[in-house]
């Protein structure tokens, strides 16, 4: 997959893309990731990518002319099939279906704002659709589009180096996770629960997945009501449920 960020601070990119999974898929070949400044496009001497918002009011707006300049380009440099995505508070949010549809893509280009953003114009004619990364205003793109590309590189074929850990993550399965564990056995009086320490695979299987419905049911029970659940899902869940009650 290639992907290319545009934004004002490159060297911010470029310096998260060296680190830990995604550090390791870059350096492998398995993701390139390039970061472009608009101001590289800007066609006065001071380099200008900002203008004063018509209608009056705080702060700048990121003017048409060298962004779409560089939106442009990057797109011409990135495989057919190529999407072209603007990282936006008001966009359509982040999920891990999102991510999985996007891992498909041969290539994006990542469109970070800053300022109160982007003008309209630009967001109306050069770009394929919005994403948001949650419901809160970041300063600027580049965290969100770094979010999005460590999302989607993990999920690649043969990033990870265990496959299975990306399957069992959380809303893989529209589940949270499980608790996890590892040594020591006993920390102060905090025991790891009998079960994991057994050696038993399928009272364990069962003891996970009981704690990841009910989890899922006590932190996130719009998940679950999204989920059609299985008898053995069921039967958990209750068993957890009279558990927490007892
Ligand atoms: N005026 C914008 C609004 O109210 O939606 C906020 C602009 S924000 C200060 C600057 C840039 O940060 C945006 O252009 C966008 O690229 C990025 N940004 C902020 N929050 C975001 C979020 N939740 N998801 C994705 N991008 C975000």
């Amino acid at each position: 997959m290639q992907v290319t960020v545009i934004t004002l601070f490159p060297e911010l990119i470029r310096s998260v893309i060296q680190i830990g999974v995604l550090g390791r898929a870059v350096e492998r070949g398995q993701v390139q990731v390039e970061a472009v400044s608009p101001r590289e496009f800007a066609s006065d001497a001071r380099r200008t990518v900002d203008d004063r918002p018509f209608g009056g009011g705080p702060g700048m707006v990121m003017k048409v002319e060298p962004t779409r300049s560089a939106v442009r380009a990057a797109i011409a440099d990135l495989p057919v099939g190529s999407r072209r995505i603007y990282l936006g508070a008001d966009g359509v949010p982040l999920t891990q279906a999102k991510v999985a549809e996007l891992a498909a893509l041969p290539g994006m280009v990542l469109l970070a704002g800053r300022y109160e953003g982007v003008d309209e114009r630009l967001l109306s004619t050069e770009v394929d659709e919005t994403i948001s990364i949650g419901d809160y205003v970041l300063s600027g793109g580049e965290l969100p589009a770094l979010v999005l590309i460590d999302a989607v590189v993990r999920t690649l074929p043969g990033v990870l180096g265990d496959e299975e850990s990306a399957l069992q993550d959380s809303f893989m399965t529209g589940l949270l996770d499980w608790p996890h564990y590892t040594r020591p056995e006993e920390l102060d009086a905090l025991k790891v629960p009998d079960v994991l320490i057994g050696g038993n695979h399928e009272a364990i299987r069962r003891w996970r997945l009981k704690q990841a419905l009910g989890r899922t049911w006590l932190r996130r029970p719009d998940l679950l009501a999204a989920k059609t659940l299985n008898a053995e899902e069921q039967t958990l869940l209750a068993e957890f449920k009279s558990e927490q009650a007892g």
